[in-house]
């Protein structure tokens, strides 16, 4: 379905999107980077509203959101395309795609009716990025909140301004990427910039928005114990109690010639994490790893214990820890 884009500028034809932080000018009958919006007569239009590729209950594990619902199940959602164009993309058969893949038109009433359906507490834009889907996240927000459930972003960060100050009302949680702690690699590999998205971590940090985030670590990528460091001492120094996921990297898309991170790595990033202050540090896609488990920064203790997505035990009944009382940055 096409609609009117929300947040764009438009003077003698030309339009600059507002939607995320490539603020696109786009000339009459072009597409911004996304290739889902496109300018006719100086009007922006979007051409992915409800256009959905994957539909999906999933556990709230999987997104990861370790320290937001435990044990729940979200419905998720993906579209098509992207606005970033990172070659080891863990997602490109959708990423990558444009509007003639195979996808359905699902409108936000029905979202939120199949939430029920599907034993779900709340909806996760996800498998894509979600940012350049704004019109459609902003409606089937907006039903979820007034019903009582919950909404998850599950993106790269890279939304402009605009669109966080809309989001920040009907926007509970959100997993941010963290591709990298270099300039360089998201100029060249993701076509972004790293001070814009740590920027926008900050805002959605002031906005209130339960923040995870996560590092896909890509061995001679950016797996250099210094540039873990800076990025977990930049965590700590914004918000020590934001939980950091250190993400298993398997070979996808066009990087097939770097083996899966291994194990050894990941841990050097945990203890570096913790080292720096971190409270909450997981390692995940990797099966059954005791770091898959919430600890209580304070005490030490195990206080969620997983398996994969799933929670095998939560001992949480509020927020305090059952063993010490300290308080957890937990949203139950
Ligand atoms: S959503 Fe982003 S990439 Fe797409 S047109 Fe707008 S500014 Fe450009």
């Amino acid at each position: 379905m096409e609609i009117e884009s929300r947040l764009y500028q438009s003077k003698d034809g030309r339009v600059k999107c507002q939607t995320c932080a490539h603020y696109c000018e786009i000339r009459d009958g072009r597409k911004g980077i996304c290739r889902v919006r496109e300018n006719r007569d100086g009007t922006l239009f979007v051409l992915n509203y409800g256009v959905v590729s994957s539909i999906h209950p999933d556990p709230i594990e999987k997104k990861p959101l370790h320290n937001f619902k435990p044990g729940t199940y979200v419905l998720s959602l993906g579209g098509v395309s992207c606005n970033f164009r990172c070659e080891h993309c863990q997602n490109y058969s959708i990423s990558f795609a444009n509007l003639d893949f195979p996808t359905k038109y699902i409108s936000p009433e029905t979202v939120v009716e199949m939430v029920g359906r599907y034993n779900c507490e709340g909806i996760a834009l996800t498998y894509n990025e979600p940012s350049i889907w704004h019109e459609y996240a902003e409606d089937c927000f907006s039903l979820a909140i007034e019903k009582g459930m919950y909404t998850v972003y599950v993106t790269n960060g890279y939304m402009s301004k605009e669109a966080i100050k809309v989001m920040s009302d009907i926007l509970n949680a959100a997993n941010v990427d963290v591709k990298a702690f270099q300039e360089n690699f998201y100029r060249k590999v993701c076509g972004g910039s790293l001070e814009k998205v740590l920027e926008n971590i900050k805002l959605m940090e002031k906005k209130g928005i339960f923040l995870e985030l996560t590092y896909l670590v890509i061995p001679s990528k950016n797996d250099n114990s210094d540039e873990i460091r800076e990025f977990t001492r930049w965590v700590a120094d914004l918000n020590k109690r934001i939980p950091v996921h250190f993400s298993r990297f398997h070979p996808d898309y066009k990087v097939m010639d770097i083996p899966p991170t291994p194990i050894e790595t990941l841990e050097m990033a945990y203890e570096i994490a913790k080292e720096e202050g971190v409270e909450y540090v997981y390692l995940g896609n990797v099966f059954g790893h005791k770091y898959e488990n919430t600890y209580c920064p304070n005490c030490g203790e195990m206080v969620i214990e997983r398996r994969g997505f799933e929670v095998v035990a939560n001992l949480f009944k509020t927020e305090k820890c059952p063993f010490c009382g300290y308080k957890n940055n937990i949203i139950l």
